[in-house]
């Protein structure tokens, strides 16, 4: 007996936690692609190939391998161990197997295709025509209107690519991890907090350099050294170590990686008919085209230019001021902001930790989402968890309706990886008239309780929770048909808008009245706190703003231009940079070289989009600000557009028909002090 393979039992079918044991996931996993290719089978073999037969049946084939894959992969982040990571390294490549035998079968291209053609006789609705539109291309994409050669040699370059892309991860980690900052003398940590010396004596430890501090080029002993060292020689040191990795010309150099990269995917966009790299992937995306994330970003630059050098101006008067300072350098900027921070706004984590008790703060987060969308969240214990410190929950519609079932998992643990994420075991859709309504899970790593305490969060965790929060939203409230259209399954660029909207509302006072109240005296937090709390988030928001800008235009340049006239990563560099640049050059120093968002992760011609949501986020949030930020008609208006919609029609649809118009820059700009 399999419990994966069987029924689910437990209430709302959810995953049977309490029965599944690391053994059964292979097996499991084998038998679902068994009856995944089964399922596809019986698709290639009818006779004559319909939208409900070919297109429909795709969409639901494969779903016990879905349901069993979704949860040993949420495991493998959340709670994982030895032999889930052996399992995973097992299992990985049976999964993009079997996707790829589907994506590369021409049989079932050719009935897809012979749908395809009739779609305007077809009689469909705006959904089955996304869904048919969306499963065609990702075959197109895939490479499958190419001839065998071609298909082979699409093949040759994925692979490069993959190898590239981890080659090139290897060496930024390599360069990472073999630099050292060794300090032997006391004196020479002036400036630093007790805590960050502390760390630096336990890595000092770890490396086998007892009582010495050691600091590497990981954040977390990178950042605070930069922030606080007073040490200017040594910032220097730092900074010039962490702003050459992978370009000194030796065995972790990735210049040549980056222009083979750029070649083989320039190569790739050629074969499929499109003229650059960028031209495919935003093909797919809300922005539609390289000039309109050209525009998107120069238009950005020139608002918050002028801002980001009055910043600039500010922190060089106040390091004369202070120290004497003549000229700001690279290494000068963290350390100088940190302390000019301080000055101008007094409000750090520890003022604001007791205002946010974690328990406060889910209550406040589930009555925002009661308020806005009529939902409530009812605690049920009878929904299996895979570890004790997971919370279950019943969400339901003011008729008591089911919605939705919804796990929260928040504080760090040796399984889990850092961060914060929204994650779901199961996805929301209708199949033949029976609905399945999702389960959403959101997993952070927060301040855990004490024994005297309570777990108290930082205002960063607050809008972390509000964040993830947002995501679940979008997949909690999912209403659709087809599992591939609905949720969060939407473009890349979009994806964002709920989870960086839901923010907002952690930033004002007729939100936070709700929930952020004092643990030990229920006093409900000061509004001049709150204002302090916005005025800190505006701190250098032009300068922020601008460097973001920097890295989206890097990105675009890389993917929009014939990679033959790439042949010194230096000098394009510079050039690129150049429009962005507010302090001064630092020779030999290189950002290319480790930019692994877009040379390793999936960030390629997609850096923009940061920006992007953000837009959205203010644009649509200014709705609110217009009407109430619970006013109920909004808030109905944005469930049913955007949040129940999923992917079920192009998000510019999706969004006008939520905001009357399309987006603009300016509340952003407004909401960021840039205007
Ligand atoms: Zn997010």
């Amino acid at each position: 007996m399999n419990p994966l393979l069987d029924n689910f039992f437990a209430p709302f079918e959810t995953a049977p936690f309490d029965l599944i044991k690391p053994e059964h996931y292979l097996p499991a996993i084998q038998e679902a692609i068994k009856i995944a290719k089964e399922e596809i089978q019986e698709i290639k073999n009818t006779p004559i190939p319909t939208f409900e037969n070919t297109i429909v049946a795709l969409d639901q084939s494969g779903e016990k391998l879905n349901v069993i894959s979704s949860i040993f992969f949420n495991l493998n982040s959340a709670e994982t161990n030895d032999q889930i990571q052996a399992l995973a390294r097992e299992i990985s490549p049976l999964l993009t197997a079997h996707s790829n035998d589907i994506l590369l079968d021409e049989a079932l291209f050719a009935n897809i295709q012979f749908v395809y053609e009739q779609k305007e006789k077809l009689n469909l609705t705006e959904e089955q025509k996304t869904l048919l539109e969306k499963t065609f291309k990702s075959f197109v994409r895939n490479g499958a209107k190419l001839d065998e050669n071609q298909k082979h040699r699409l093949r040759e370059i994925d692979r490069e690519l993959s190898q590239l892309g981890l080659k090139f991860g290897e060496n930024v980690l390599a360069e990472t991890n073999k630099y050292e900052l060794v300090i032997s003398e006391e004196s020479d940590l002036a400036g630093l907090p007790e805590a960050v010396k502390e760390a630096a004596l336990q890595t000092g430890e770890e490396k086998g350099k007892q009582g010495k501090w050691v600091f590497t080029l990981a954040y977390p002993s990178y950042i605070p050294f930069m922030m606080y060292s007073e040490k200017r020689e040594l910032r220097r040191e730092l900074f010039i170590a962490s702003s050459t990795k992978s370009c000194k010309g030796d065995e972790f150099d990735n210049q040549q990686h980056i222009k083979d990269m750029l070649r083989l995917k320039n190569e790739r966009a050629n074969l499929l008919g499109y003229p650059s790299y960028s031209d495919f992937v935003l093909e797919e995306r809300m922005a539609k085209s390289a000039p309109k994330v050209m525009d998107f970003l120069h238009n950005l630059l020139e608002m918050a230019k002028p801002k980001a050098k009055e910043e600039v101006k500010e922190l060089e008067y106040f390091a004369k001021e202070i120290d004497g300072l003549e000229e700001i350098e690279k290494w000068d900027f963290a350390f100088y902001s940190e302390k000019l921070k301080n000055q101008k706004y007094e409000v750090s984590d520890e003022l604001l930790r007791p205002y946010f008790k974690l328990e406060n703060v889910i209550e406040g987060v589930f009555l925002t989402a009661e308020k806005l969308f009529g939902i409530h969240f009812i605690e049920n214990q009878n929904i299996p968890k895979y570890h004790p410190e997971v919370t279950t929950y019943e969400v339901i519609d003011t008729e008591g309706n089911h919605v939705a079932v919804f796990y929260a998992d928040f504080f760090p643990r040796a399984g889990k990886r850092n961060g914060a994420w929204m994650t779901s075991f199961r996805g929301q859709k209708t199949t033949k008239g029976k609905e399945f309504r999702p389960h959403v899970s959101i997993v952070c790593n927060f301040t855990k309780p004490t024994k005297t305490k309570p777990s108290l969060l930082t205002f960063n965790e607050v809008t972390t929770l509000f964040h993830e929060f947002g995501h679940a939203l979008h997949g909690m409230l999912a209403k659709g048909n087809y599992e591939s259209l609905t949720g969060t399954s939407v473009y890349w660029d979009f994806v964002e808008l709920p989870s960086q909207i839901f923010e907002n509302w952690s930033y004002e006072k007729e939100c936070l009245d709700l929930f952020a109240k004092h643990y030990e005296t229920e006093e409900i937090i000061p509004s001049e706190l709150i204002q302090k709390i916005k005025n800190a988030a505006n701190f250098q928001q032009g300068y922020q703003t601008v460097r973001q800008i920097s890295f989206g235009l890097l990105d675009m340049a890389y993917h929009g231009t014939d990679p033959a006239s790439i042949t010194d990563i230096f000098a394009f560099e510079r050039e690129i940079l150049k429009p962005t640049s507010l302090l001064p050059d630092v020779e030999g120093t290189l950002m290319s070289t480790s930019f692994s968002h877009i040379f390793q992760g999936g960030y390629a011609a997609g850096y923009y989009s940061y920006k992007w949501a953000e837009v959205l986020d203010a644009d649509a949030f200014e709705m609110f600000l217009e009407k109430g930020i619970f006013d109920p008609e909004t808030a109905n208006s944005f469930k049913e557009n955007i949040l129940s919609a999923g992917g079920k029609e192009h998000p510019t649809i999706l969004y006008k028909r939520f905001r009357g118009r399309d987006p603009k820059p300016d509340a952003l700009l407004k909401r960021a002090g840039l205007v």
